[in-house]
């Protein structure tokens, strides 16, 4: 479970990109997260996983607090939390094992003697996740050779390879049509549902959101203006 207390953050620049933002995640929910430009969405992701330091406030994922970690803490508590991302931020050049694996592993040069070299139940691993995600007869191609939904598969079995506790999805669908996106959305909270797995989902498309997602958090210049399922949502939330 993940718990956010008081979490603020003003950048450098004065911006108050949140404010007081308080909210649990509890296991097995699918958050949405909607709101305008500028509301706070990608700052509150990236304060989770502490691409950015926040200001005030506290991030509790089970019982530690994320906030007050040294270095080397940090680095394995980032490890709880899976990432997906709009762009896929998938090594083009690897194949799709290789990428998948990438998020267990951890990337490391010389990749293909590395490999060769390491035990197998990661690659066993690996290819059930492909399997799960519709990959399992292109585990061997290039990642640049495919479409953009497989590649957001990819990058959803890589996030999984991992074994997290909380999955942090920025906006998963931004650059693939609407079918792909609704098949790509379905997979990602079928899979959460099977694994009770809590997401926090940055998603620009609200009808989607309210498809997708068991609840819906609005926010607007960095304050939670609406928490709720999503049939409670109004038009001006
Ligand atoms: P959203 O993801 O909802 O579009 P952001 O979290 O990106 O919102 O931005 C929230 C606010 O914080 C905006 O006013 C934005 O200009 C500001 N902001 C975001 N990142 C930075 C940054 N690195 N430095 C200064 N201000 C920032
Ligand atoms: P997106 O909304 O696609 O996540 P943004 O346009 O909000 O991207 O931000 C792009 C980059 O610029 C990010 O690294 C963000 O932190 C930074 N940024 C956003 N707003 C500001 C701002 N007002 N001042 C400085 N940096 C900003």
């Amino acid at each position: 479970m993940l718990t956010l207390e008081g979490l603020s953050k003003t950048y450098k620049t004065g911006d108050a990109a949140l404010t007081e933002v308080s909210l649990s995640v509890p296991k097995g929910q699918i958050m949405g997260l909607i709101g305008p430009s500028g509301a706070g969405k990608s700052t509150l992701i990236r304060c989770i996983n502490r691409l950015v330091d926040p200001t005030a406030g506290r991030i509790l994922l089970g019982d530690v607090d994320l906030v007050r970690l040294g270095k080397a803490d940090l680095r394995r508590q980032r490890r709880r939390i899976g990432m997906i991302f709009q762009e896929y931020a998938l090594v083009e050049r690897l194949t799709v094992m290789e990428n998948v694996l990438s998020g267990r592993l951890g990337y490391v040069p010389f990749w293909r003697s590395f490999l060769r070299r390491y035990p197998g139940p990661d690659i066993q691993r690996a290819y059930q996740l492909l399997d799960r995600v519709g990959l399992i007869d292109h585990a061997d191609k290039r990642a640049d050779a495919l479409s953009g939904g497989q590649r957001q598969r990819v990058g959803i079995a890589r996030a999984l390879a991992q074994d997290p506790e909380l999955l942090l999805v920025d906006e998963p669908t931004a650059s693939l049509d609407p079918k792909t996106s609704r098949q790509i959305m379905r997979l990602l909270t079928e899979i959460c549902a099977e694994r009770g797995l809590p997401a926090i989902v940055n998603i620009h498309d609200v009808p989607l959101a309210q498809q997708f997602m068991q609840r819906i958090v609005g926010l607007r210049a960095g304050r939670v203006v609406f928490d709720g399922a999503p049939d409670q949502l109004t038009h001006d939330a």
